[in-house]
């Protein structure tokens, strides 16, 4: 399975990196060895002094797909969770700066936090969820499904264009500002709506 990642899906994230708008979705890759295993630890990898937390509502696939038409799309996923995306920043604006992929910075073990999953036909709208993260019981970024500039079922049909979806892929969804450094011992809990949707600590 894959992990298809968005970047630059809410406007004041955008702003804060201070990076420009794009046109199409920026789009990469985590391979299945960056999913942080349940109830382990995050483990900050000793080429960055700089990881950054960003909290990103996840949809998983359910059926293989090509070429999907945002029409259909919404038929092409059943769960809705929540994730960590934890990026090398640090790293990321080294690889940005010289137009190279942020693999190395994005995609390394333990980079990709799932938490767990809600049934579609239990949520009244997808695209108006409202989620959150909290380091050590302070909120430190909020957003809300609402404020993606590109919604859930335009990234399938945009993603699907490029890639075979694959049942069991994931798709992070971009994150909203906030995005901060963790350090050791930081407690890192996610919410949609008022439900915990994961719990993590940083070593
Ligand atoms: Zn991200």
């Amino acid at each position: 399975m894959k992990l298809i990642c968005i970047g630059r899906n809410y406007t004041d994230h955008i702003k804060e990196l201070k990076n420009e708008k794009p046109t199409d979705p920026v789009v990469f890759l985590k391979p299945d060895t960056a999913i942080l295993l349940k109830k382990q630890p995050f483990f900050i990898p000793d080429f960055s002094e700089d990881v950054h937390h960003e909290v990103e509502v996840l949809v998983k696939i359910n059926k293989v797909g090509k070429h999907i038409d945002k029409k259909f799309a919404h038929k092409y996923y059943s769960e809705i969770g929540l994730g960590i995306d934890f990026t090398a920043r640090d790293l990321q604006a080294k690889l940005k700066e010289k137009g190279l992929p942020w693999e190395k910075a994005k995609a390394f073990d333990g980079a990709a936090v799932i938490g767990n999953w809600i049934a579609k036909e239990g949520i009244e709208d997808v695209n108006n969820l409202s989620f959150s993260l909290e380091k050590n019981n302070q909120v430190v970024q909020t957003g809300n499904t609402s404020h993606m500039l590109w919604k859930i079922d335009e990234l399938i049909e945009y993603v699907s264009k490029y890639f075979t979806l694959k049942i069991g892929d994931i798709i992070f969804t971009g994150t909203p500002a906030g995005v901060g450094k963790v350090v050791a011992n930081d407690k890192l809990v996610g919410y949609i709506e008022d439900r915990q949707m994961f719990s993590i600590t940083v070593k």
